[in-house]
């Protein structure tokens, strides 16, 4: 289809969730899709200076997209307001009013494209939501909303697919818009693995995670993040924890969390929350006291704009090297197991030992 219209979109925390949907949507409309530059300095320090300054990293760094995509001279930007999820399952307030957040801080020339999809209410559910936003390209006959809403969810079960057989994200990504699915022949296997716990839009903004996902690759560590399991499994996990579903990213954080702390060949849990998220400062502490009481290693990293990018590494590369001692250790205990001999290359604290050894009993 010959695309003449164009809809910008700010390549910022929804996007990691729903840009393949979108992407496919937009496209059967045959509305060119124009998204903002991947996240630099100028994104994040631009977003910075338009929002207080006790906003979360993620707002600001969305704000700078918003820019970005201004400069780049696109008029039409979209923006939804996503509310809830399913019903009373709701996003947090920044998210639910994020066209209010952008209007109020960004005064210049451009039509946001501002449906809002709420299941908690009537009227608002997916066809709504599609119908209110193809109105702003004078789009408005069901049947091709529809077919068009098809295409979306293509590409979106494609991404899915592929990232629940372990096709790491970028590239699942990256095959679904292109309309291909490829899945991985073997996994590799390494040895120590963690479950990286984060929002998508903090954990595959590589400026904003300081590409750990990289840093732990060097460091041969594995590792499993959320969208690595079914819906089914993550409120498996939110119930492990002992925690209900109320926030609509708890899954990926509580429930991702929840089902890897009770998974043993995972070594690890390491959470990244932004610096001033009422909603992940509540799901991390209970994720952490449920890590504490499984005696599973936990390592949290919060992050603002001026988190440094070496102390944020020698904090993984310290947690990591304690991992790999101790899983040396352990394999040392069993095969020492009668006879108490235990050697290791460095010093270890008596409290590893004491838990290995109750692990091993
Ligand atoms: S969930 Fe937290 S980090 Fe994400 S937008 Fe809301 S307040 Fe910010």
């Amino acid at each position: 289809m010959k695309q003449t219209a164009e809809i910008g979109i700010p390549r910022a925390l929804l996007f990691y969730t729903y840009y393949p949907f979108w992407h496919g949507f937009f496209d059967g409309l045959g509305i060119k899709v124009i998204l903002s530059d991947k996240t630099t300095k100028k994104t994040m320090s631009e977003g910075s200076a338009l929002v207080v300054s006790e906003t979360c990293l993620p707002i600001k760094v969305y704000a700078g997209h918003i820019l970005n995509l201004i400069e780049k001279g696109v008029k039409k930007i979209f923006v939804p307001s996503i509310q809830s999820i399913a019903p009373k399952i709701y996003n947090c307030s920044k998210i639910r009013g994020l066209p209010d957040i952008i209007r109020n801080v960004i005064k210049k020339d451009f039509e946001m494209i501002e449906a809002t999809y709420d299941k908690s209410e009537k009227h608002k559910g997916l066809y709504d939501f599609l119908k209110e936003t193809a109105a702003h390209f004078d789009i408005n006959d069901m049947n091709i909303i529809k077919k068009a809403a098809r295409n979306g969810q293509k590409v979106s079960n494609n991404c899915k697919l592929m990232t629940n057989m372990g096709v790491p994200y970028k590239k699942a990504l990256e095959l679904a818009l292109e309309n291909k699915v490829i899945l991985p022949s073997e996994e590799k296997v390494y040895p120590v693995s963690v479950a990286l716990i984060a929002h998508g839009y903090n954990l595959y903004d590589e400026r904003i995670s300081m590409r750990i996902l990289d840093k732990l690759e060097s460091m041969n560590v594995g590792v499993k993040t959320a969208v690595q399991l079914s819906e089914e499994q993550m409120k498996e996990g939110i119930i492990s924890v002992g925690s209900k579903l109320y926030w609509a990213n708890e899954l990926e954080i509580t429930g991702a969390a929840g089902h890897y702390i009770l998974n043993n060949n995972l070594d690890g849990i390491i959470t990244i929350n932004a610096f001033g998220c009422g909603p992940d400062s509540l799901m991390i502490e209970r994720i952490a006291r449920f890590a504490k009481i499984k005696k599973k290693p936990f390592l949290n990293l919060s992050i603002d704009e001026q988190t440094g990018e070496a102390g944020f590494i020698t904090r993984i590369e310290a947690f990591s090297d304690m991992l790999f001692r101790k899983k040396k250790l352990k394999t040392q205990l069993i095969l020492q197991k009668e006879n108490s001999v235990i050697q290791t290359d460095g010093p270890i604290s008596s409290d590893i030992i004491a838990e290995l050894n109750n692990s091993l009993k």
